[in-house]
């Protein structure tokens, strides 16, 4: 391919991700834009090939507009730190859903079936190799619906020519000190993995 034409092609996907993040930021598609204060689209590099995906914002990222930016996204940092992960670098981090349910209650089945459409055209534009479910919620949204956290957790999927994982959701972290070490099981499993492909 020409310079020429990879030019082209990135500034379309400049583009494209510009567009999504317009609709994004307008939408009204169920009642938690009623309650928002800001919509949470996502951060991280464009161009990473491990994309973290979440559940919903919390009251911090309501306020900031930006995902894990609280005390469990404080611990994400740490973790991600370890293993030589970054939004900076090499790491998307999305959620389900882009505005905070209120009490930070969990996602309902029609809150999600709204907002679920951001986050697939996200992980087309973005293409990621893996992909890590924070949690549950984001689990039995991705990987698959009967998704069991405790006793599949750690556990490598394939769908779609993409390797998944689900870990524990950092708020579970600061819940039960008792999971931390499965957690840095687990974030051990994303770092070979990203090695064996060649992604880090
Ligand atoms: N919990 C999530 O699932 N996502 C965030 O962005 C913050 C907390």
């Amino acid at each position: 391919m020409s310079i020429k034409n990879i030019l082209s092609e990135l500034n379309e996907k400049e583009e494209q991700w510009q567009e999504l993040l317009k609709d994004c930021l307008s939408c009204n598609k169920c009642a938690l834009h009623k309650t928002r204060t800001k919509v949470v689209f996502g951060k991280g590099s464009r161009n990473a090939k491990i994309m973290f995906i979440g559940e919903a914002p919390g009251e911090s990222e309501d306020k900031e507009g930006l995902p894990f930016v609280g005390r469990a996204g404080k611990l994400l940092d740490k973790y991600m730190t370890v293993f030589d992960l970054s939004p900076d670098d090499n790491v998307y981090i999305a959620n389900i859903l882009k505005c905070r349910p209120p009490q930070n209650r969990d996602p309902n089945d029609s809150e999600q079936d709204s907002c679920i459409d951001y986050l697939r055209v996200q992980t087309k534009l973005l293409d990621p190799q893996i992909i890590v479910c924070l949690g549950r919620i984001a689990a039995m949204r991705i990987i698959k619906p009967d998704f069991r956290i405790t006793s599949e957790h750690g556990i490598w999927f394939k769908k779609n020519n993409i390797y998944m994982i689900a870990i524990y959701h950092p708020s579970a972290l600061l819940r039960d000190t008792a999971k931390k070490a499965d957690a840095l099981i687990d974030f051990k499993a994303v770092r070979e993995k990203a090695v064996e492909l060649g992604i880090l």
